[in-house]
């Protein structure tokens, strides 16, 4: 399965990244994390946190898959509305959620926090505008209850949203605590933290298959075993081939991102903040510590390799071209990078985390499933790690792959 193409900005523009063996041995221990990956780095983390021990393994390099494409939005909104997840999932499992979201932006800020590089993590706003004037209903009911449940959102009219950019929209909901961060250089950076707290790494390492073995799972990887009482399964969208999951679709999503742009570029973008939209598929853009625009969007049905990349430059053009709608001053500017990569989606838009039927039960598997795959994985992390040390997990519920 293709999961990213070449020429994604992230690991062009980072200091070179520790490098790890490849496993050589058999191997024990308590916990094995299948996949180096967002999802994977975040759980290791936190039980490296707690002194478990962990072995992580990844068959790529670390963060080479769908990590590489992310370009670091994090919202604690969805894909789905929090008024669309009250009414599927009902107002207190809605809510729920969305405040599991809310607390995972705290989590991922108190990690980056511990970093000695803390991957550019920066609080700032989005702005979810309507991208037609018939959106606005939806999108004040939206307000609405995010406002009666505490989220800290104002509703911004036309003219206020043309005094602050450089376009003008018919109205846009403004959320005050949203962030970024470069996602390849906080998986490098957790999980070298991780690895002085005890962490064993290997990499270009494959996890084939897998056994009980009395009290211990066996997995192997070709040449050599390894025994844990627990694993999880952080393998992204390359899970469907250990497991196909009914409930999940894998589709492809594009990104550019700019060369470096002066100051001045960055007029009629307030705040720097987070942008994106209404329409469904969603145009998403950012900007970045060494003054960049990321844009993304765009998403397709294709899943072979040879179809993204084919798409590519026909995709690239009209991200620029949605940028300069955005951004007209922009004129000219090109795109220094192209890239597309793998997306998982769920039927109802939660991820999936926790035990699947037909495997033994002390086998997790964190699908983080969605464009907030970073702030899925923190939740994964969390849930997992409690099940792992404390022996259950609170809103276990919400996430469970029979739902
Ligand atoms: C263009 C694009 C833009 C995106 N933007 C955002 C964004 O702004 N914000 C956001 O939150 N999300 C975004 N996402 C989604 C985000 O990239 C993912 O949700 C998230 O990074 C996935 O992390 P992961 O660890 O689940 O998967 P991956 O990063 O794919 O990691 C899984 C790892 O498992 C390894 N693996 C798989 N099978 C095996 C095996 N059998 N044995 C050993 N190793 C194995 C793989 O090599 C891989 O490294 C974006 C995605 C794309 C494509």
């Amino acid at each position: 399965m293709y999961i990213c193409s070449e020429n994604t900005l992230w690991k062009a523009i980072a200091p070179p990244p520790r490098s790890y063996p490849i496993l050589e041995e058999d191997l024990e221990c308590d916990v094995l994390v299948i996949g180096g990956g967002m999802c994977g780095a975040l759980v290791a983390s936190l039980l490296m946190e707690q002194q478990v021990d962990t072995v992580l393994v990844d068959k790529r390099g670390i963060a080479e898959g769908s990590t590489a494409a992310n370009i670091g939005l994090l919202q604690f909104s969805n894909d789905k509305s929090l008024s669309a997840c009250m009414r599927t999932f009902g107002e207190e499992r809605g809510l729920r959620f969305y405040r599991r979201c809310a607390e995972a932006l705290d989590e991922l800020e108190r990690l980056a926090a511990g970093l000695a590089d803390r991957a550019d993590f920066v609080r700032r706003p989005s702005l979810y505008f309507a991208s037609e004037a018939n959106h606005l209903p939806a999108l004040r009911e939206e307000y609405e209850t995010l406002k009666q449940h505490g989220f800290a959102v104002d509703i911004w009219d036309q003219d206020r949203i043309t005094e602050h950019y450089a376009f003008s929209k018919p109205g846009a909901i403004y959320y005050h605590d949203d962030a970024e961060l470069d996602p390849y250089r906080f998986v490098h950076g957790l999980l070298d933290a991780a690895r002085d707290r005890g962490l064993r790494i290997y990499t270009h390492t494959e996890v084939f298959g897998q056994a009980e073995d009395r009290d211990a799972l066996v997995f192997h990887t070709g040449r050599h075993r390894i025994r844990a009482k627990y694993a999880v399964c952080a393998a992204g969208c390359e899970a469907q081939q250990i497991k196909r999951t009914p409930n999940a679709e894998v589709t492809s999503t594009f990104a550019i991102a700019t060369p470096s742009l002066p100051a001045e570029a960055f007029k009629g973008w307030h705040a720097r903040s987070l942008i994106w939209e209404t329409a469904r598929p969603y145009l998403y853009l950012r900007t970045t510590a060494d003054n960049r625009i990321l844009v993304g969007g765009l998403d397709d049905s294709f899943t072979l390799r040879s179809e993204c990349e084919r798409m590519l430059p026909r995709k690239r053009e009209l991200l620029l071209e949605a940028m300069r709608r955005l951004f007209p001053a922009l004129g000219e500017v090109t795109a220094e990078y192209a890239w597309c990569g793998a997306l998982g989606s769920s039927h109802d838009g939660m991820p999936m985390i926790g035990r699947q039927a037909g495997f033994p039960g002390r086998c997790y598997f964190m699908l983080g499933y969605g464009g907030n795959g970073t702030v899925y994985g923190m939740i994964g992390a969390k849930l997992i790690a409690d099940w792992i040390v404390e022996g259950q997990s609170p809103d276990a519920d919400l996430f469970r792959f029979d739902r």
